[in-house]
């Protein structure tokens, strides 16, 4: 579904990504972690034009990223996003939240897209509040929200950006479980987490970056167990 090949990245002068590969297939669930600055957020931008690249190749499901690009709708259809701060519209309500893409992007009449937003508030088990805005709601349940938001678009991948970090502790484990249940449904996944145990029980392979490089990728097991590197010794005995 992903696919990176030599990928470089800079803001102005500072190099951000330096020869990144990656490629995601479909049904993969990986996990992105890293020290502050290393790149993880900045990776997973590119993979939906967020941020542009000026090295390298990447190409999304079958559409390759590019500077001359006209229609980038096409790519945010396919590649769902869900950030640190849910980026929720305070004006609109929770059923507007979830609608709106798809009637303005996918031309989806209102009615049908009310149909679809209202199947995955129920997927992510808040139908109840789809009439309230988003700041009646607890951090959790807008961090589902903005998931459900998300998926409306039925994208091909979705991408987390530490979904979970701006949560209070007793909220965390409610979107760790949404995402747990798309896991197993099989949808195909990069997430940048700090949540190892979501990452052991959840990931196929797990990525750890360190200045704008991968520097070390395997199955969890692997990854916790023996690291090969010493900068992700250093980085697991840090956060484990
Ligand atoms: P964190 O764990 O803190 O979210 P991260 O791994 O996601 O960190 P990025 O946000 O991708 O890191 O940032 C990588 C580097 O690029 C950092 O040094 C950061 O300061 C720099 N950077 C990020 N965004 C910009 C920007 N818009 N302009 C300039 N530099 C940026
Ligand atoms: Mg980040």
């Amino acid at each position: 579904v992903i696919e990176a090949k030599n990928v470089s990245k800079w803001y102005g002068t500072f190099r951000a990504l330096t020869d990144v590969n990656l490629t995601v297939r479909k049904g993969e669930r990986i996990v992105i972690c890293g020290p502050s600055g290393s790149g993880k957020s900045t990776l997973i931008r590119c993979f939906n034009r967020l941020e542009a690249h000026q090295e390298g190749e990447i190409t999304v499901n079958g559409i390759r990223l590019h500077n001359k690009m006209r229609d980038l709708a096409e790519v945010r259809t396919n590649v769902g996003m869900v950030f640190q701060h849910f980026n929720l519209f305070p004006h609109m309500t929770v059923l507007m939240n979830c609608m709106a893409a798809p009637m303005w992007i996918k031309g989806m009449s209102e009615a049908e897209a009310k149909k679809i937003a209202l199947k995955f508030l129920e997927r992510v088990r808040i139908p109840e509040q789809a009439n309230k805005f988003p700041g009646q709601l607890s951090g959790g349940q807008q961090q589902r929200v903005a998931i459900a938001r998300s998926l409306c678009m039925e994208p091909a991948v979705m991408l987390f950006d530490e979904p979970t970090s701006s949560l209070d502790p007793e909220m965390v484990a409610e979107v760790l479980e949404t995402m747990t249940s798309l896991a197993r449904e099989g949808m195909t996944m990069v997430c940048v987490t700090h949540e190892m145990g979501f990452a052991r029980s959840v990931a196929d392979r797990v990525i750890f970056m360190d200045a704008g490089r991968i520097v070390e990728e395997g199955k969890p097991h692997d990854f916790f167990t023996k690291p090969q590197h010493e900068r992700t010794k250093l980085f697991l005995h840090q956060i484990l």
